[in-house]
C-alpha cells in the first residue's frame, strides 16, 4: 500500500482518530454530548458546518497548505503548540459573555498567583505572548503610571530613566521587544562592569535566563546588583518551563518581572503568555497594553478567550505529573523503536537534561545500519518532511522562505517558490554520525507515534539492501 495513493487528508485523519480512540476526525455528524465524551484536540464540531470555509472537513486543504506533524518542538513558525479539548472548552467559554477585560485581567492575574505560588504582593498578568510580555513589562519600567508618559513611548528622550542594562552574551532575538519601546540598551561582560554600567538613566537589568550560562553574572547575582542600586530586573524564562517548579522558583529569586510563554509547553493559546511580579508593576503594565488606547501596548491585545483558555492550560500544566509525561514520551518513542528495529535500526539511548535551562524535554534518535538500509538518517528526515498529505516535521525555519534580503540581492520571486528550492538545513546530530536521526516526541498528538512508526516501515521497505 502507498502512503501517496491510498491516503488522503480524510482517511489519515480517520486513522489516527481510531489509534487514539479519540474523535480527532471531523464528523460533522457528532453530537454535542458524544462530542464532549470523545473530545479530540482537533477539536469535535459543536456545531456541523455545512456550507463555506470548513465544510467538507479538512479545512487545510480548504486553503491548500500542507498540515504537518510536530517533532520540532515548540517552535512558533510551525504553530507552536496544540491546546487540549479543555482549553478549547474554556475558549469558547469565554467567548459567551461580555466583561471589562481589565476586570478580567486582575481576577486573572489573582489565579495566576495563586496557582504559581507567587511571592506575597505578586500577581499575573496574561499577555498576548511573551514578547508582548517584555513590550509592556519594560514600557512600564519607564512609564510607571504617568500618563504624559504612557502616550509617549516609544519617545523616551525625555524621560529620567530610558537605559537597560544588558550582558553581552544575552542579546537576542527578542532584544527587538525591548528596544521598541524606545529603551536604549547597554552591553556589559563582567559583574563589575555591570556595577560600572549604572548610571542615573539606568532603569532595569535584562535576564536572559535560556543563556545564563553564557554569561558570567547569574540570575541571583543581577537581582542582588539591581536591589543595591534601586533599579528593576525582567528574567525571559519563555520557553524554560517544564519543569514547572520554575514558574514560582524564577519569580522568588527575586526578579521584578518574569514572563512565561503560553503558547510553547504549557499549551495555551499561541498567542499568550504571562507575567508575574509586584502589584503595582504588574498594574502599570496593564495601563500599558490592551484594552488600553494610545499605549504601546495596544497591539498586544488579548481577548476574554485568551485569558479564559490560557488558565486552562496553566491549571492543567501545573498539575500534571511530570513523571507520567515523561514515561508517555518513552512509550511512543518505544512505538516508533518496535517497528524500525525489523529494518536493522537499533534505538540509542534518549537524551534527556532535566536541568538543561529550556526546552526540557527527552529527545530520541535512532541509528540506521547502511549495511541494511540505502538511507543516511538526513534521509529518513528529508522522506518524513515529505510525506503527505500531512508533512512529519519540517527543516527549520528557512522552510517558509520567510528571511529579509540584503538591498543588493534581487528580489525573490515568490517565498514559497524558493521555499521549494532550498536545500534544507541539517539537523545537529547527524554532523555526528550521519547514520543517525532523532527527534522530540513532546508535542505529539494521540497516535501520531503510530503514524510516524508506520511511515518508517513504509519508507524502509523501500530502501531496504538486497
Ligand atoms: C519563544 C520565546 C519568546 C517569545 O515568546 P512568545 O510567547 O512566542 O511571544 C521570548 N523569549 C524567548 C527566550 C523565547 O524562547
Amino acid at each position: 500500500m502507498s502512503w501517496n495513493t491510498v491516503w488522503n487528508r480524510r482517511t489519515f485523519l480517520s486513522a489516527l482518530a481510531a489509534l487514539s480512540g479519540n474523535a480527532i476526525a471531523p464528523r460533522a455528524e457528532a453530537s454535542v454530548a458524544e462530542g464532549s465524551k470523545m473530545a479530540g484536540i482537533d477539536g469535535s464540531p459543536i456545531v456541523p458546518i455545512t456550507s463555506g470555509l470548513g465544510s467538507t472537513g479538512d479545512i487545510y486543504a480548504e486553503l491548500g497548505v500542507t498540515p504537518l506533524v510536530n517533532i520540532n518542538g515548540t517552535v512558533t513558525v510551525i504553530g507552536g503548540s496544540v491546546m487540549k479539548p479543555e482549553v478549547m472548552e474554556l475558549i469558547r467559554r469565554g467567548n459567551e459573555h461580555f466583561v471589562l477585560i481589565d476586570e478580567l485581567e486582575k481576577a486573572a492575574g489573582k489565579f495566576i498567583a495563586k496557582l504559581c505560588k507567587s511571592p506575597e504582593g505578586c500577581t499575573g498578568l496574561v499577555t498576548g505572548g511573551a514578547a508582548a510580555a517584555l513590550v509592556v513589562g519594560y514600557s512600564a519600567f519607564m512609564t510607571e503610571d504617568l500618563e504624559d508618559r504612557l502616550v509617549s513611548v516609544p519617545d523616551t528622550t525625555n524621560f529620567p530613566r530610558n537605559e537597560v542594562i544588558i550582558q553581552k552574551s544575552h542579546r537576542y532575538a527578542f532584544d527587538h521587544q525591548i528596544r521598541q519601546t524606545g529603551a536604549k540598551l547597554v552591553e556589559v561582560v563582567t559583574r563589575e562592569e555591570m556595577i560600572a554600567a549604572i548610571n542615573p538613566k539606568t532603569v532595569a537589568i535584562h535576564f536572559t535566563n535560556i543563556l545564563s550560562d553564557h554569561g558570567k553574572v547569574s540570575g541571583p547575582e543581577t537581582v542582588a546588583i539591581a536591589r543595591a542600586h534601586g533599579i528593576y530586573t525582567f528574567n525571559d524564562a519563555s520557553a524554560d518551563v517544564p519543569p514547572v517548579r520554575r514558574l514560582w522558583d524564577y519569580p522568588a529569586v527575586g526578579f521584578d518581572l518574569t514572563t512565561f510563554s503560553g503558547g510553547k509547553d504549557i499549551c495555551g493559546p499561541q498567542a499568550s503568555g504571562m507575567l508575574i511580579g509586584k502589584e503595582e508593576l504588574i498594574r502599570w503594565c496593564l495601563l500599558n497594553m490592551s484594552p488600553q488606547e494610545d499605549r504601546i501596548g495596544r497591539c498586544c491585545k488579548v481577548g476574554k478567550e485568551t485569558i479564559f483558555g490560557f488558565l486552562k492550560a496553566l491549571e492543567i500544566f501545573v498539575n500534571q505529573d511530570e513523571n507520567a509525561t515523561l514515561r508517555m514520551y518513552d512509550e511512543r518513542a518505544e512505538t516508533i523503536s518496535r517497528a524500525v528495529a525489523p529494518f536493522g535500526v537499533t534505538a540509542l539511548p534518549r537524551q534527556y537534561n532535566p536541568d538543561a535551562l529550556g526546552n526540557v524535554t527527552p529527545t530520541y534518535s535512532w541509528h540506521v545500519d547502511p549495511k541494511k538500509l540505502n538511507m543516511t538518517g538526513h534521509d529518513v528526515l528529508q522522506a518524513l518532511a515529505d510525506t503527505r498529505p500531512v508533512g512529519i516535521g519540517t527543516f527549520g525555519a528557512d522552510a517558509s522562505g520567510m528571511r529579509g534580503r540584503k538591498a543588493s540581492d534581487p528580489k525573490k520571486e515568490s517565498a514559497v517558490q524558493k521555499a521549494k528550492s532550498d536545500v534544507p538545513t541539517r539537523p545537529r546530530r547527524e554532523q555526528v554520525d550521519p547514520q543517525m536521526f532523532g527527534f522530540a516526541v513532546w508535542q505529539l498528538k494521540p497516535g501520531e507515534d503510530k503514524l510516524i512508526a508506520d511511515r518508517l516501515v513504509e519508507v524502509f521497505s523501500k530502501a531496504r539492501k538486497a
